[in-house]
Order: structure tokens, then sequence, then C-alpha cells
């Protein structure tokens, strides 16, 4: 007799708006491909405000696990039991366990940025880095680039936004060795001499605005430069363009998704997936 098991194990993403995000794609492919039958995916439309209520659902139906993406990511700490050590340095969380009832949120966004430059065979150790942007991604990849023993850090951000992110400059400051020049981006930004890495953690270029490049002075780009962007989607973007045009190797943020995505799913069921598969799925979603 055949196996009756039709219990479903819940994970997802909260996010507003939700309709656009890929983990759904990622996740069930690997979940297909580990024979993991009755892991479901779900991609929830949360408003803001109403998060505390989708968390009580989420202990109710017992998910194991949520991702958390725009606007939830900080709102989200108020409702957790423990933090990782990394996303309470980041003040943000993109990924939240379920160990019956007890909530624990970390955060994959940087871990799957740091294993992308280590497969792209970039180590960022003792390096002089220029991040641009200095939102939720960005916080995360500064954090890890810190941990990971970078020299020295250059943020540049937007003037209107300046305030937002000292929060994260006093934090890197004051909790890691890394020295942070936090700059405004008025106008065109010259990339300073020195640079070993350059990376957008903007959202300049993410579809559907896929002609989009961030307001920099290319030329300035000096020669060796890595450089690394966290749009996943379209995965060649006008700014890695710029960079192949000047012969400067470079990486999307398609493979920081899938190895955030394949995190996640280590951290939900104890099993490792194949990324190939997951990248595959991906690749054919947005093709
Ligand atoms: P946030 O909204 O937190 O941050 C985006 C930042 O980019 C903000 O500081 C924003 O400023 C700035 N920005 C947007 N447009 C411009 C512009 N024209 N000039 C200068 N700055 C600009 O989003 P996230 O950090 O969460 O996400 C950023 C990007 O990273 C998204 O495209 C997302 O898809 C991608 N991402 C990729 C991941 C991956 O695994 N590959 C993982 C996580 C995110 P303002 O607030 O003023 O708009």
């Amino acid at each position: 007799m055949k196996e009756q098991d039709y219990l479903d194990h819940l994970v997802g993403v909260f996010g507003h708006p939700a309709a656009e995000n890929p983990g759904v794609v990622i996740q069930e492919a690997a979940f297909r491909d580990l024979g993991l039958r009755n892991w479901r995916f779900l991609t929830i439309d949360v408003d803001p405000g109403k998060l505390g209520d989708a968390i009580l659902g989420l202990k109710a139906m017992k998910f194991r696990g949520i991702n958390c993406t725009i606007p939830h990511k900080i709102e989200v700490l108020k409702y957790l039991d423990k933090l990782s050590p990394a996303a309470t340095l980041i003040g943000a969380v993109n990924t939240v366990i379920n160990d019956g009832g007890v909530l624990t949120g970390d955060n994959t966004d940087g871990k799957g940025f740091m294993i992308a430059l280590e497969g792209a065979g970039v180590d960022p150790g003792g390096k002089r880095v220029v991040v641009l942007g200095a939102g939720g991604a960005a916080r995360a990849i500064c954090v890890e680039l810190a941990l990971a023993g970078a020299r020295h850090l250059t943020i540049v951000n937007i003037p209107k936004d300046l305030a937002l992110g000292q929060g994260l400059v006093d934090t890197l400051r004051q909790k890691t060795k890394v020295e942070v020049d936090y700059v405004a981006w008025d106008g065109k930004c010259r990339i300073p001499e020195g640079t070993h890495i350059l990376v957008n953690a903007t959202s300049i270029g993410l579809y559907p605005n896929v002609d989009d490049k961030p307001n920099i002075d290319y030329d300035s780009i000096g020669k060796g430069v890595y450089v690394q962007d966290v749009i996943p989607n379209p995965a060649y973007t006008p700014f890695l363009r710029e960079a192949e045009s000047r012969g400067l190797k470079w990486q999307s943020g398609m493979q920081m998704l899938i190895n955030q995505a394949a995190l996640n799913i280590t951290m939900w069921t104890g099993l490792k997936p194949d990324k190939d598969v997951m990248r595959k799925a991906f690749e054919a979603a947005i093709s």
C-alpha cells in the first residue's frame, strides 16, 4: 500500500508587492529535485501593518519558515525570539526559521553574496570595496565584507537617504575593523583609485527598468577592478555591460540569489539542494 502522507510542509515569502518575487520557482525546483514532494513555497502579499497577524498565522499553520522581503525585513525583528549574529549587526532579517513556535531570524543576502564572490575566485580580505547604495542588500553585503576582513569600504548613497545609512556606518565603525568612507552620491560618482571591488547594491537596473544604470563615471573604474551586481533579473544589466566593454571581470546577482535560496533550504530542511537545478529553473522562468 502507498504511503498516505498529504501533510504540507510550508515555507514562503512575505512581501508587498510579492508577485514578482521568483523564490517559488527556485525553491520548488529544488524541493522536487530533493524528493520533498510535500514541501510548498507560498508567495504571500502581506500589507504593511499586517505583519504581526501574518506571523501569528505562520505559527498557527506551523510554517517551517519564511523569507521576508521589502518592506518587512526590519519590521519583522519585533516578532522574533532570537537573531543570528549577522542579522543582529545588519539590523535586518530575510529568513525566519520556526522551531516549534520559537522564531529565529537570520540574513542570507550577504552570505549569498560572499559565496558568489568566492565562486568567482575573489577574496575580499584586505581589499578596498566601493558599494553603491545603503539599503537592505547593501547593509548585508557591507557587514559580511567587514567580517571577512575587507580593509576599506566606500559606501555611496543618495543625499536624501544619507541619514538612513548612518546607522550602518556607525555599526561598521564600532563593531568591525573595516575603515569606512560614507559619501553623498551627488551627480556622477567617480570610483576612487585603488578600488579592488565595485558592487551595485541598489535596485537600479531591476526589471522592468532594464535600461537604467547607476550614475557613475565608468571611465574612472580602474583596470583589474572586479564588478559585482546584485540585480538577478535581468542577469546582464547595463552596469555589467559597461564592465564587460572595459574588459573587467564581472558577475550578476543571479548566483547570489541562488546561493541565498540554497542556504534557506538547508536552514529549513537540513538538506543541501543542487544549485544547478535551481539556476536552470530561474533562467527558464526569466527567459
Ligand atoms: P532597498 O530598497 O532597501 O535598497 C535599494 C537602495 O537603492 C535604496 O537605498 C535606494 O534609494 C537606492 N536607489 C534606488 N534607485 C536609485 C538611484 N537611481 N540612485 C541611487 N540610489 C538608488 O532594496 P534592497 O537593498 O532590499 O534591494 C536592492 C536590490 O538588490 C533589489 O534590486 C533587489 O532585487 C536586489 N537583491 C538581490 C538579492 C540577490 O540575492 N541577488 C538579494 C537581495 C536584494 P531610495 O530608498 O531612495 O530609493
